[in-house]
Formats: structure tokens, sequence, C-alpha cells
């Protein structure tokens, strides 16, 4: 089939205003050229972010209807958890508001002044957490991971070497061993069953627990029945259940392969460590039968974690993204390859390669985006990782511009629109300046920060 088969049909619909040109150039200007900072009313396609941003289904809705909103022992409670019992066999699960609310929790539990931490590659809440409480996050990806145009099939895969080599070497000062499900700040990229699995064994064999932060768990499943050797005639479910039954625990942003439009659980084993992180919830974000969520929200996420796993969803989901970068690579724009599971990443640097990775060509990009075709899309690159804990300034691993596809939102026709407005930025790269930040805040700079055209 050469169209996408959307596995769904619209029951409701959101109207898009649409801009002119120099509307944008003039919006985008009033907020300093952070793409945060616009409403996104002024965006006609949003490709920001993946969080949240999903259209939950009739089932959901209805069960929105069904939430009970007790302060304790709500039945929505139960469903929520058993739902993902059924996925991620934990023993304790613990609901709060969003993902990094789990990962607060659990830092502060493992973090701490001197305390190293390593992962295929920290997301930047992930590393907010950790740094706030002292701790240092290190990311041992594989180098095929930070090579753009690498074929590895699972680019997101843990460098088990030098894994080895940092267990050894820090030794005590380490509290546990993560990964992360796809390799988000990598390029969405997945990991290997196998890999999750020799990475639960190193961790095993020096002491340490074992955590995922399972965001991205069923489009990772999807890729592990494509890509890895006998996985192929598997269902997704029992592919979960295997990525995680070799941890101790989970942190989860719900707003990813959960369809839900907000909610995260941090999930353990460890009955004491349990009793710390729900002391904590209590204290941070709510009862243990509701944390951070209203019962509505815990029942649309049961039924979204049933959804989330169906094989013909995936399959739309994995090849919209297959297709856009397909059509962008073949006008000569550098891409990631291969497609990742949430988002296209463009490689800004290698793409504008007259502006230094200093003056963020990939934030260059984004902009045009939006003044050119009203689209929204990230800069995950030097603006949002290149300041260092001690206040220099270096260039990230990669320059990407990140086009994040929200669940079941947009059609084949957004796509070929978005394609459109790429084919006339190809020729006018020549013609994008760089940027440089004239204010920026301490912590997630990219969030917050100033940016100023150069040369304006
Ligand atoms: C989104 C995300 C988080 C944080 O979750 P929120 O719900 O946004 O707080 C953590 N890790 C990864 C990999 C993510 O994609």
């Amino acid at each position: 089939m050469r169209t996408i088969f959307e596995p769904f049909r619209i029951k409701s619909v959101e109207p898009i205003r649409i801009t002119t040109r120099e509307e944008r150039q003039a919006l985008i200007k009033d907020v300093h050229y952070n793409l945060f900072g616009l409403k996104s009313d002024d965006v006609l396609i949003d490709l920001l972010t993946d969080s949240g941003t999903g259209a939950m289904s009739s089932a959901q809705w209805a069960g929105v209807m069904r939430g009970d909103e007790s302060y304790a022992g709500s039945p929505s409670f139960f469903r929520f958890r058993d739902a993902v019992q059924n996925l991620m066999p934990f023993e304790h699960i613990v609901p709060t508001h969003q993902g990094r609310a789990a990962e607060a929790i659990l830092f502060s539990i493992f973090g701490g002044e001197g305390r190293n931490i390593p992962n295929n590659t920290h997301f930047d809440t992930t590393r907010g957490n950790i740094e706030a409480s002292g701790a240092f996050g290190h990311d041992l990806v594989i180098e095929e991971g930070k090579d753009p145009s690498s074929l590895h099939p699972f680019k997101g895969n843990m460098d088990l070497d030098r894994l080895a080599a940092y267990l050894d070497e820090h030794g005590d000062s380490v509290p546990c061993v993560m990964i992360t499900i796809t390799n988000n700040a990598g390029g969405g990229q997945p990991v290997s069953l196998e890999n999750i699995q020799a990475v639960s064994a190193l961790a095993k064999a020096h002491g340490k627990p074992f955590f995922i932060d399972g965001c991205r768990f069923a489009e990772n499943a999807w890729f592990i029945k494509q890509r890895e050797p006998g996985q192929g005639e598997r269902s997704i479910p029992d592919i979960v259940r295997d990525c995680f039954a070799c941890a101790d625990g989970m942190t989860m942003s719900a707003k990813k392969d959960a369809f839900g439009n907000i909610g995260g659980w941090l999930a353990l084993n460890d009955p004491e460590l349990a009793e710390i992180a729900k002391a904590c919830l209590i204290r941070t974000e709510g009862f243990p039968t509701y944390g951070g969520m209203s019962g509505r929200d815990l029942e649309a996420l049961a039924t979204g974690l049933t959804e989330i796993v169906d094989e013909d969803y995936l399959r739309y989901r994995i090849r919209t993204n297959a297709y856009i970068i397909e059509r962008l690579e073949a006008m000569g724009i550098p891409v990631v390859r291969p497609a990742g599971g949430h988002a296209v990443f463009i490689d800004a640097r290698n793409w504008l390669s007259h502006v230094d990775p200093l003056q963020y060509p990939g934030q260059s990009v984004a902009v045009a985006l939006y003044e050119l075709g009203g689209i929204r899309s990230c800069e995950i690159g030097t603006a949002m990782f290149g300041r260092q804990p001690d206040g220099s300034e270096n260039p990230a691993a990669m320059d990407l511009v990140r086009l994040a596809i929200p669940r079941r939102t947009y059609t084949q026709s957004h796509f070929d629109y978005v394609i459109e407005i790429f084919e006339e930025l190809h020729g006018i790269r020549e013609q994008l300046t760089g940027y440089e930040i004239i204010w920026e805040p301490k912590l997630m700079r990219h969030f917050t920060c100033k940016f100023k055209p150069l040369g304006s």
C-alpha cells in the first residue's frame, strides 16, 4: 500500500487557524525565537512533542466518565494498576502526574552529591532531576547511536564494554543503572531485548538495581518484533513483558505510550524502596491510589495501555515516520536513519554546514520551519545539551531538529504539507543564519532561553 492506512475514523475535530508568513515572522520574533514561547493557536502543525498531545479513543473518553474520584481506594486505580502490571510485572505501582515526577521521587532516593548514574542517553528531565540532586548523569550509548547515518537496527543500545568499565571505575558511587526505551534524546532509536537483558545482567553482577525509563515501550517492542532475530512471531505484549521482567523498576511518562494527555508512574519491586517512594509521593503528589492523577485519568490510561500494543496502530505509527524520512532523503536532506519510533530527526549540523554548532544550527532550522510553514519542531542539540554543569559551552553530540509526531492526531496529507515546506526550505538553506542565546536560566535552558539571530 502506498497510502498510509490510519486505523481509525475521526469522530471529533479541532479546527486549525491558518496564519500568514508575515504574521508568523512577527510572532516568533515576539517570543525571542524560542518555539516554546508560541501560543499553540498560532501553530499550523504542532510537532513540538509527542508528549500528551495524542488523540484519545472513544473507549478512553467513555472511561473518563467512569472515573471514580474517591480519594482512597478508587476502583479506577485498581484498573490502572492491573493494566500496568499486565504489561510490566512489577510489585508496586506508584502513580504520578507525569514522568518527571516519577524521576524526582526516584532520584530523591538514588540521587545525591557525588553519585554517578549511567544511561544509554539521559532524557533532559532525567538529567535535570539527577543534577538537581547533586549527582552526575552519564550517557553510554553505542558509537553507532551517535552517527546519524549508521543503519544499525538498535542504535539505542547501551555500550556494554563502556558500562562494565564505568561500573568498575565508579564502584560504590553508582546507585543504579538506567536505560531509556526508545532512546529519545538519541533520535528515538530502539534498544534490543538482548541489550536490555545484558545491561540487567551487568547491573546484577555489580549489585546495582536496574531501572527502565519505559516511556516508549510499545514502539520499542515493535522494533524488536521487526528487527531482532527470533522475535518476529511473538506478540507485542509478550515482548514488552520480557523487557521489563529483568528490571527492578521503571519510570514512565503516560503522555507517551499510554495514550494519555497527562500521567505517569514509578514502579518498583523492592518493598522498602516502595515505602520510601510512597511517603515521598504523599508529600509531593498525592495519596498512593491516585498519585498526581484524577480517577478519570487513571481510567483513560488503563484503556490506553490496551490500545497502544495493537499491531495495526504500531504499523501505522512507525510507517508514518518512515514515509516522511524517505521523502526528505530523496530531496537530499540529511536525516537520522533509520526512522525512529516517535519522531523524525533532521541532522541540522550536516544540513546547515555553514552554521557553527555553537551558533545552534538546529534552532535555525526550527525557526525557519515555523516562519515558512507554521510548523513547530524542537531543537535537540547544542541549545538543549551544550551547557555544561560548570557553566561552559560545548557542542552537543549532534545538532538535531525533532519533528515529534503526536499519536493518532495528524493525517498523511498533513505530513505531505510538512514535506512541501521542507522542499522550499532546502532551496534557501544557505541563507539561514545562526543564533546566539541572550538570556538563559540555570537548568534546562531550552524551555525558556531567549535567542537572537546573528547579524540582526
Ligand atoms: C517525556 C519523557 C520523560 C519525562 O516525562 P514527562 O511526562 O514529560 O514528565 C522522561 N523520559 C523520557 C525518555 C521522555 O520521553
